[in-house]
């Protein structure tokens, strides 16, 4: 590491502004490659399109890597490499057909009683196996006018009880620009519920801010936090510190992964993760089973694989530990699991038979 991974990701920068931090986020492979005394010749990395989904990586999540492994997996989940520019069978711009789904506004509405608003493009990470990686934010997100447009598509939909805010990351916006959109919402009356998908809390933890937490305790309704790590290396103790005042406002966080190859495709890995966030007092949610968008074919592990995984976990871990494994499949109700491969009930009978 860096800095070791228990440690405060910036020691001595507590206080310092975040939106500072993120501007001065590693955009260039090859110096990121150099602070961790990595050669850029050793790795090919991609061509054209980095251009189009840059690299982006703030240094405090830099700081958690290993130096001198390339196989590091945080490393992994952000640097463009040559693969991405390898065309995968069935790999494609919108793996998970968002755009039919559009209310308008930045309103995206699948499942029964929950809506998505995708309230930004911007991310203060790139993760190279995002789905939203080709998403067309510049004509769909909300923030880009007021949100007027959104809280009207919402309040005229009375069976949206819970509103998700999404992106790109809802927290890479100002806390000035969330308090009149949480506000808005808490004037709905048919919304109960908030939930925030986000990664900022984990990659950039100094984004968690008092004003935020003044927010987040002040709406009306139950407030669930729903971060994304994929790795049990991400979570130090700055990341416990942005968990702790997260929780101090009531709110119930959780977390959702991605299965990437190479990465958490093992027990161990999965088990690390799900003992890191337990320790800071983060819920494994979801298992995401990666959703085939162009550019991350390389990162795929297979539905067999993932279920053995699943069943070995299950045995490995209580259940309040265990994340449900799930696909996205266009046109589904809602979020489709995956059901566990079949294991051998015990290596010893279950009756003693005496023999
Ligand atoms: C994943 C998703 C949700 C949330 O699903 P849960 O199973 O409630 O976590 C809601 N809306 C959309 C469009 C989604 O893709
Ligand atoms: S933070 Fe989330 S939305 Fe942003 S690039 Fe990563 S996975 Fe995609």
């Amino acid at each position: 590491m860096i800095t070791a991974s228990r440690t405060h990701s910036q020691p001595g920068e507590q206080g310092k502004n975040w939106q500072r931090e993120l501007a001065e986020g590693y955009r260039d492979p090859a110096a990121l490659l150099r602070d961790l005394g990595l050669s850029a010749q050793v790795i090919a990395l991609a061509g054209e399109g980095r251009q189009a989904f840059p690299m982006r990586v703030p240094r405090c999540f830099a700081a958690r890597m290993e130096r001198g492994n390339p196989a590091d997996p945080l490393l992994r989940q952000v640097l463009p490499l040559a693969e991405e520019d390898r065309p995968a069978n069935g790999f494609v711009m919108d793996p998970v057909g968002d755009m039919g789904f559009r209310r308008g506004g930045g309103v995206l509405k699948k499942y029964r009683g929950r809506a998505l608003l995708i309230t930004t493009g911007a991310c203060a990470i790139h993760c190279r196996y995002c789905f939203r990686r080709h998403f067309p934010y510049a004509e769909e997100h909300a923030g880009k006018g007021a949100w007027q447009l959104a809280l009207d598509t919402i309040a005229r939909d009375s069976d949206i009880r819970e509103v998700i805010l999404s992106g790109g990351d809802p927290l890479s916006l100002s806390d000035d620009k969330l308090a009149p959109l949480l506000q808005g919402l808490a004037a709905i009356p048919h919304v109960h519920r908030l939930r925030i998908h986000t990664r900022l809390p984990v990659v950039l933890p100094n984004r968690v801010t008092k004003a935020l937490q003044d927010m987040l305790a002040a709406f009306p309704g139950p407030v669930t936090v729903v971060l994304h790590a994929n790795h049990g290396h991400e979570i130090d103790d700055g990341v416990g510190d942005a968990v702790a005042a997260l929780r101090s406002t009531g709110a119930l966080l959780l977390n959702q992964a991605v299965l990437l190859k190479g990465i958490n495709d093992s027990a161990g890995a999965q088990t690390g993760l799900s003992d890191a966030l337990t320790a800071i007092g983060v819920a494994p949610y979801y298992l995401h089973q990666l959703d085939p968008v162009a550019g991350a074919g390389h990162f795929q592990v297979s539905d067999e694989t993932a279920r053995q995984l699943m069943a070995e976990l299950r045995e490995a871990l209580p259940g309040y530990m265990l994340p449900r494994l799930v696909r996205e499949i266009p046109g589904e109700a809602s979020k489709t699991p995956l059901q566990d491969k079949a294991r051998r009930v015990s290596s010893r009978p279950l009756i003693n038979t005496g023999k």
